[in-house]
Formats: C-alpha cells, structure tokens, sequence
C-alpha cells in the first residue's frame, strides 16, 4: 500500500501490536466492506491520522441504488458515484483500500483479518459487509432492476406514486408491505403470494382495502422499453408500472462464523452496543449487518460513531 503524505513520520499505535511472522502488515483497524458505514469509518479515522485499511470484494447493495434521494445534503446521486467519491476521499485522507474477499476474522494478538490474497492485523476490525437479497429467477429482472423493480419501501417506495403496482412476495410480509403502500403511495396494489402462504383473515384485510390478491410465482417481466406487467407461471399476466420484491436477505457475514457473537431475530442479525461494539470487544459491527433499517444515511451515522470510539480507545492504548 502507498503510505499517504498524512502518515508520514508518524509512530504508529500498532507497534505496540507485534507482528506475528507471515502477516502482510498491521494497521489500526480493518474496515470490512466499503458501503456508506464502512466508507465513513475510513474518512473518520484517516482524519485522526490513524492508519485504517478498507478491504472490499466490489460488490454490494448500496453500488446498485440508481437513485439515493434520501441523503441529506444531496438532492439525487446513484450509489455508484456515491461510493466511488466516498472512497477517494478516504485516500485522500491516508486512509488504504484493496479489492479482496475477506475470509475470516480469529482473534490473536488483536485481530487477524485473512483475504483471499494477504492476512492482515489490528487491535479493531469493524465488519461493514451489509446483506444480500434474496431474489427468485423472474426473466428479464435485470432490465428493470432499480428502474421499476424495487425492493426496499423505504428507498424507493416514493418512485411508485400514483403507480399500478405488484407487490411480489414468500410471505404475509408482502400483505403488510401493500397495506403500507396504498397509505402512502399508491390504491392500484396486486399482491402476488405462493399458493397456500395467504391467510384467510389476512385476505378478508387486502379486500376491504380494495387490494387484489393472487396465488403464484412470477416467472417474467413484461415491457419493452418501460415495465408493463408481470406474468406468472400459471400464464396470468398482471399489468403494472412498477413491482416491490419482498422475499427477504441474508447478512454477508460468512468471515465471522468462527466468532462467538450474540446475534437476534429471525436473520440474526449482529446485537452491537450504542457504539456499535459487538459482544466481541474492539470487533464493530455497522450498516445491515446489525438490526435495524439498512439506509445509507443510518449506515454512514454508524460507522462515524465507531470510528470516533474506536479513535477514543487508541488514545488511551
Ligand atoms: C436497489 C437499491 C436501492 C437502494 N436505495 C437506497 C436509497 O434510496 N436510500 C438509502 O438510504 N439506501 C438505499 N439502499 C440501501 C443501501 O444502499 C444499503 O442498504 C445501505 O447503504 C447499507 O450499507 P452497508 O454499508 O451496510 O452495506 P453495503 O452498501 O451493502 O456495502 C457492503 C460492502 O461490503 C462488501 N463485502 C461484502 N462481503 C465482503 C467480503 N467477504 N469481503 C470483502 N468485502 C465484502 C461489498 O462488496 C460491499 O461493497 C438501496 C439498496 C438497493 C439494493
């Protein structure tokens, strides 16, 4: 890694880490994953000078947001750029990057974080790898994936208003979801469950509200150039503007199996501290990896928060 100009003649706080033989170098946190919670832990501690390393595989869901309009300070930007402008700016202030897969995180002498190419060492590691949708094949997703079809109410459900939308789901979370919508953004809702997954008194609900409700899985998006309908395997074709996908997401947290940390909920997500410590010390954990809402903003505010107590902590080593 090229030493920024930030770091120069500075006496690091990890010598006081030894360097066990075979590790590539040590750093005084390892950031895993450069989303927003990532990317903003960097920016964080490379402006206290201290030397903090950004491992991403290049990836991740915040690169596939099209439209982040919730961000406060900026009126419109896609994930892409977001990112990219997050990461020159964590160089800019000392802080490194490399594109690697990270496999594991042990505890020994600190942390020793392995990729698929170094091992690298840090007294603090924050894990930063947010989640992945669980998307079922549906031909021709990847034309409108971002443009009319969504899967977060809370990113892009405002882009649906006025819209004939489908909501297609694995579970009554898809009912909750379409009651949602039709408060806040649109009346024309269809609803799209597997056969036997709806609830009688759950479809008395979509029916007084004036939602429709179909039994089905989807197998193909209509439409060319604009999204005109769904069609589902049994041949129906649902007509609609804009389709929400509700089928749920796993956390990109494979590297952690071997630790030892409480998690909860259905996904078990990561349980963290109000400074995002896991129940591992000096291991943090931001953005959707830990319960809560996955939002760049929130992601972004978390991983402030725990480079400013990691920072606080490397004061006192
Ligand atoms: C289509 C879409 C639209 C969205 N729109 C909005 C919006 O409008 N507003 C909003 O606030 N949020 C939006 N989001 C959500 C938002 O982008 C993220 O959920 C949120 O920013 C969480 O960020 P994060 O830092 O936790 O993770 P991510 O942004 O997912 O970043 C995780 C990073 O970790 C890396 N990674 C994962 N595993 C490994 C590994 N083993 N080794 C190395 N690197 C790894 C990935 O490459 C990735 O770069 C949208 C998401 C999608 C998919």
């Amino acid at each position: 890694m090229q030493e920024s100009p930030y770091l120069e003649g500075r006496e690091s706080l990890v010598g006081k880490f030894r360097k066990p033989t075979g590790m590539s170098a040590s750093y005084d946190c390892i950031i895993i994953g450069a989303g927003p919670g990532g990317l903003q832990a960097a920016i964080h501690l490379g402006r206290y000078h201290r030397r903090a390393l950004v491992l991403d595989h290049g990836s991740g869901r915040t690169r596939h947001a099209l439209h982040i309009e919730n961000y406060l300070g900026i009126t419109a930007i896609s994930g892409k750029n977001l990112v990219d402008i997050g990461t020159e700016q964590l160089k800019a202030f000392g802080g490194g990057f490399r594109h690697e897969n990270v496999e594991s995180v042990t505890v020994a002498n600190g942390f020793v974080v392995t990729t698929d190419k170094e091992r690298y060492q840090a007294p603090f590691v924050i894990a930063s790898t947010g989640v992945t949708e669980k998307i079922p094949f549906i031909a021709r997703m990847n034309r409108f994936f971002g443009r009319s079809v969504y899967t977060c109410i809370d990113c892009d459900g405002y882009r649906t208003m006025g819209k004939k939308v489908v909501i297609l789901a694995d579970s009554v979370e898809g009912v909750r979801l379409a009651l949602g919508m039709k408060q806040m953004f649109t009346p024309e809702i269809t609803v799209v469950l597997p056969e036997g997954v709806l609830p009688a008194d759950f479809a008395e609900l979509l029916a007084e509200e004036g939602i429709t409700a179909r039994a089905g899985t989807p197998q193909e998006f209509l439409g060319e150039p604009g999204l005109t309908g769904v069609r589902l395997h049994s041949g129906e074709e649902i007509p609609c503007e804009a389709a929400m996908l509700n089928y749920g997401y796993t956390l990109n947290d494979g590297y952690l199996a071997g630790l030892d940390l409480a998690r909860e909920g259905n996904r078990a997500e990561i349980v963290t501290s109000h400074v995002h410590e896991t129940s591992v010390r000096n291991l943090f954990a931001v953005g959707a990896l830990r319960p809560g809402n996955p939002q760049a903003i929130i992601a972004a505010g978390q991983g402030c928060q725990a480079a400013i107590e990691i920072n606080r902590r490397l004061l006192e080593i």
